[in-house]
């Protein structure tokens, strides 16, 4: 029997789906996790401090210090059960990594203890020459090392029995070049954080400190396990290559908030479990709007600890999908025909005074401080769009965006009814000579207008990339499998740099004799009128969207290869050199990694397709062919007139038609492929790769083996079918 019809026989029966009465959140959150609150008792009143002014003000840790913080460490861990640790670290390749050591070690004289010092705490060196630089390590150093970060906590991973403490990490080179994703994140948050407090310190000197918020939404399919390891391409790729939609799709659209079916309910209720000892703070969990497609929330955090929850949360899915005999899908678009997977971004700034910066303020001076934040958004988006489109760019986002079911690749910004007749106001009202005794314009009542205000936001558009969402934007444009890093980085970036240019041009204006409430109007008016043409309400998903967008000279590059050169223009250079994320090294060596990266998915891509059509198409759709042709035969040499098998005949024209088609276009892919290796230029072989393989061979390909998939007797099919993988659980 095929594995198909093993997987369909068995898929009832196969899995025990209980899971432990869910105890108390509350209980359970955090428990596995050295918080600051666990810190103060296993560490001492100095080490204590030390941490603590580390995580708050990004003090240095000095040597015995970090001594007495990991032996602290050490011990809550060793009660917790754990005998190793490791350096957890998010190098490029997407996924996480570590390496664990043990505690154990032996003594000068032999004697067997277990330690763990300042010194491992620190800093370790990973094998890193199988981790991808972009051809840093081999022009800079041999090898690079982790750096521990105090601002994410250690927390401990359990993996079967196995339980490991595992620090938060940065990962550099040794000539300082960052080799991961969360390097340029904290210096990104670090300098918005500056360029933040000092606008805010136009309205409220007590502010001293901003922090950047992200609440991420992961969406995801769930699959059977059996089902998903008949599917070669699912285990290669994370995607279907092949498979005619099924009949039933999600045009009724009940799937979206209707009961979770049991057994992913199960799943879903156990890596919550998971996530909230490592405490992640998950929050919503509901049906997404393609059959098999969930989603689940925490509570925002600030982006850094964000960052690395949402990293371990995909961890912790994977692992615990296998545990119920199922499969995370976290690829954007595993399946042609319906819905794909984002991960919207939701992003705002926080001060330490405990004001949200992007929520519309209850007084006339606190309203001032949300219009300069939001403008500057909307500028820093309107100045850096390709830039911000580059860092969602991806293959497998390339089969997203733009797909009628996500924000297309141009990037706009939605604000809601309300809040464009607010800046259509100031507008229009703020004059050149606008002076002190024309005040009233500072007094825009935002705040009696908060449930208008919410009800834009209800109603709110879901076709546009990056919308205002109440109280925060929402980047709708990232991708599910991605890591939330490179994103907010490019986003706290340009927000950084525009922030800082308008405090420049504000206090032009107040060293001009201009009062400041009357400057900094001024300078929202100006970047208002600058950027209001990537301003958009409508349906992004229209055609009449695309044409209009070109007409303001709004950019829709569609594919990732042509996308990732906004990184490596001057712009770019000057963008993240001024502000200290990136040299301009490092930026050219992640455009390659970005580059090297698109190409090895397309190619991997493409293999499995041409492996899958000879040896899993071809061979049921010939042998169909075969009983056609011989039932025609015999049907013949019965004496029996042509229309008694015209049918037939007609069926069997069809098959060898598509049979043909498909192991020639297979033949010429491979073709094609041999000319794009040979290619030097990465970016070259990048784009030849998308134009020459992929556009050219994958949809015509695909369409052949689909007709085969509805043509050939059911029984002889290999693959698991959509209906099969999207409605049986
Ligand atoms: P929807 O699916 O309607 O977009 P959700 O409630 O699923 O909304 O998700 C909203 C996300 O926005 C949550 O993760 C939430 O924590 C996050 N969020 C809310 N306020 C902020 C904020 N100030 N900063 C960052 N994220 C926020
Ligand atoms: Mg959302």
């Amino acid at each position: 029997m095929s594995l198909r019809f093993n997987a369909i026989n068995n898929l009832s029966t196969s899995i025990d789906t209980k899971v432990d009465a869910s105890p108390k959140i509350t209980a359970l959150f955090g428990s596995n996790v050295f918080s600051l609150k666990t810190a103060r008792e296993f560490l001492s009143d100095e080490a204590y401090k030390s941490l603590q002014s580390s995580i708050k003000a990004g003090q240095k840790i000095d040597r015995a210090v970090a001594n007495q913080i990991a032996t602290g460490m050490r011990a809550w861990a060793e009660l917790k059960g754990v005998t190793h640790f490791t350096h957890w670290f998010q190098p490029l390749t997407g996924t996480t990594a570590e390496k664990h050591d043990s505690f154990f070690t032996l003594k000068g004289d032999g004697t067997p203890i277990e330690q763990f010092e300042g010194d491992a705490l620190v800093q370790q060196e990973p094998d890193a020459s199988s981790f991808p630089s972009g051809g840093l390590r081999a022009t800079f150093e041999a090898r690079g090392y982790t750096a521990w970060d105090p601002s994410s906590p250690p927390f401990i991973m359990e993996i079967g029995q196995g339980k490991t403490l595992c620090i938060p990490t940065i990962f550099v080179s040794y000539t300082g070049e960052s080799l991961d994703y969360k390097a340029p994140l904290l210096k990104a948050l670090d300098t918005l954080n500056k360029a933040a407090v000092e606008v805010c310190n136009y309205f409220d000197k007590n502010i001293t400190r901003v922090t950047p918020t992200l609440g991420w939404e992961q969406e995801y399919f769930v699959v059977d396990e059996a089902l998903f390891n008949a599917r070669p391409d699912l285990v290669m790729t994370g995607r279907t290559v092949y498979g005619h939609s099924s009949a039933k799709n999600q045009q009724l659209e009940d799937q979206y908030f209707g009961s979770i079916p049991e057994r992913v309910y199960a799943y879903m209720r156990d890596f919550e479990t998971e996530s909230y000892k490592l405490g992640i703070p998950l929050r919503t969990r509901h049906n997404e709007v393609a059959p098999g497609q969930y989603e689940c929330a925490p509570i925002f955090e600030e982006v850094s600890v964000a960052v690395d929850h949402n990293s371990l949360l995909m961890d912790v899915m994977e692992r615990v999908a296998r545990r119920h005999g199922l499969r995370v899908l976290l690829h954007e678009k595993p399946f042609a025909g319906i819905n794909g997977s984002g991960k919207h971004n939701n992003w705002s700034m926080a001060t330490d005074t405990g004001v949200n910066l992007l929520a519309p303020g209850k007084t006339p001076k606190t309203n001032l401080m949300f219009l300069t934040f939001f403008v500057n958004t909307i500028k820093a988006v309107h100045d850096y769009a390709d830039i911000l489109r580059a860092s969602i760019a991806s293959a497998p986002n390339d089969h997203r965006l733009g797909a009628n079911e996500a924000p297309p690749a141009i990037i706009s910004v939605f604000i809601g009814q309300y809040l464009s007749k607010v800046l259509n106001d100031v507008k229009e009202r703020v004059s050149e000579k606008m002076d002190e005794t024309d005040e009233s314009m500072l007094k825009i009542d935002i705040h009696k207008s908060i449930p208008e205000l919410l009800m834009d936001n209800t109603d709110r558009n879901r076709t546009s990339p990056f919308a205002f969402t109440g109280n925060k934007f929402e980047f709708r444009a990232v991708g599910s499998s991605a890591n939330c890093a490179n994103p907010m980085t490019v986003l706290n970036t340009i927000m950084a740099d525009t922030l800082k240019k308008f405090k420049k041009e504000v206090d032009e204006l107040i060293s001009k004799g201009e009062k400041k409430e009357i400057a900094i109007m001024h300078v929202i008016r100006q970047y208002i009128v600058d950027s209001e043409k990537v301003l958009f309400e409508g349906d992004g998903y229209s055609e009449a969207w695309a044409k209009e967008a070109e007409k303001r000279g709004l950019e829709n590059v569609k594919t990732t290869p042509l996308a990732l050169d906004a990184m490596v223009t001057e712009k770019a250079k000057h963008l993240f050199e001024s502000n200290n994320i990136y040299s301009h090294s490092e930026l050219e060596a992640r455009h390659e990694i970005e580059l090297e990266k698109y190409i090895k998915k397309v190619q991997i891509e493409s293999r499995i397709m041409g492996e899958l059509a000879t040896s899993h198409i071809l061979p049921p759709a010939i042998r169909y062919q075969n009983l056609l042709a011989n039932n025609i035969q015999g049907l013949k040499e019965a004496g029996l007139p042509e229309a008694t098998f015209a049918n037939q005949k007609q069926i069997l024209e069809k098959i060898s038609l598509h049979i043909n088609k498909t192991s020639d276009l297979v033949e010429k892919m491979i073709e094609a492929r041999k000319v794009c290796n040979n290619m030097d230029n990465t970016r070259t072989k990048a784009i030849a790769y998308q134009s020459q393989v992929k556009d050219a061979f994958f949809d015509d390909i695909r369409y052949n083996v689909d007709k085969l998939e509805l043509l050939v007797d059911d029984r002889e099919w290999y693959l698991p079918k959509y209906r099969e993988m999207l409605f049986l659980r």
